[in-house]
């Protein structure tokens, strides 16, 4: 049970949804987008959220949007993780999506919700921070359309009361060889001790995400530029892992020596995978 009552809207456009926002904001409402819901309820039957009005994302026809246009491929906030497996469009982000959670909770949990929400794994994120992605948001001073990269870092910097609308990918990205691996603690199905996530950019350079390393996702150009030194992959996967982060997290899914541990055989893995290709 949710402890309480709170006012439902469901808006047909992005600006709409960002007007009601502010309005239900202005009168002291503590508004929230809704997505798939799942964090949302969550944490209000917890009672670490209490939110006097949501404001559904689901009947927003550009949140929902998906598919090719202009050389791009866009992708929609609103779309469910399993509506993204299905599509199938972009391999890795269907490899890394299928990993997140479990079959039922996936055909809930939207992409905008796992970039925006407060469990920080973000796991989706990983692909879009390695391709050239760009993200586009509405908010009080209207749409903006920016690299992911450059509003990413872990995070997505969203000012209170801005839409995470859509996503979207050069072409060309969907086919570029990717890879990409998760490993739990114990069940198939958990939050990640270590994900890696990898692409191999059109001019040949591979490019490497985490999450589970840190608290929220993370990425280094030094690890990157070691993985295309001389030697085999196991000595290159050796020198990258020099670059991981220098305290990585210790919680109940492991220690930080473990994550090191699995890093490092994660990036002689990704390297064997793509060369093999
Ligand atoms: C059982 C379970 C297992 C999970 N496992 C994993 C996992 O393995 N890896 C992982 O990375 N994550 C995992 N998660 C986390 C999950 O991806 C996030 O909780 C995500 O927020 C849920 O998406 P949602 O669409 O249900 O979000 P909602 O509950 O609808 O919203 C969550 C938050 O995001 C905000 N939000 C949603 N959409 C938008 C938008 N378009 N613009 C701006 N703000 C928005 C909402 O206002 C709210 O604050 C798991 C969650 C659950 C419930």
């Amino acid at each position: 049970m949710i402890p309480v009552d709170f006012s439902y809207w469901r808006p047909d456009t992005a600006e709409e949804a960002v007007a009601t926002y502010q309005q239900l904001a202005d009168g002291g409402q503590h508004p929230v987008y809704y997505a798939g819901g799942t964090e949302i309820v969550t944490r209000s039957r917890l009672g670490q959220l209490s939110c006097g009005a949501v404001i559904d994302v689901k009947a927003i026809g550009e949140a929902r949007c998906l598919g090719r246009d202009g050389g791009r491929w866009h992708v929609g906030a609103a779309l469910s993780l399993a509506e993204l497996i299905h599509d199938g469009s972009w391999p890795l982000l269907a490899r890394v999506a299928e990993r997140i959670a479990d079959h039922t909770t996936r055909s809930h949990i939207t992409l905008g919700g796992n970039l925006a929400g407060t469990i920080a794994y973000r796991e989706a994120a990983l692909p879009f921070w390695l391709a050239d992605a760009d993200v586009t948001t509405v908010g009080r001073g209207g749409r903006r359309t920016a690299r992911f990269a450059d509003r990413f870092d872990g995070a997505l910097a969203l000012e209170p009361g801005e839409l995470l609308l859509a996503l979207s990918v050069p072409e060309g990205v969907l086919q570029q060889p990717s890879y990409a691996q998760k490993a739990t603690r114990l069940d198939y199905v958990d939050y990640p001790l270590v994900t890696l996530a990898a692409l191999h950019g059109a001019e040949g350079r591979l490019s490497v995400a985490w999450s589970g390393l840190k608290p929220a996702p993370t990425r280094s150009a030094e690890l990157d530029a070691a993985l295309m030194g001389p030697g085999s992959a196991a000595d290159r996967a050796r020198r990258a892992a020099r670059h991981l982060p220098p305290t990585l997290a210790q919680d109940l899914h492991g220690t930080a020596d473990y994550r090191r541990f699995v890093a490092t055989n994660m990036l002689a893995d990704a390297l064997s995978a793509l060369e093999a290709r």
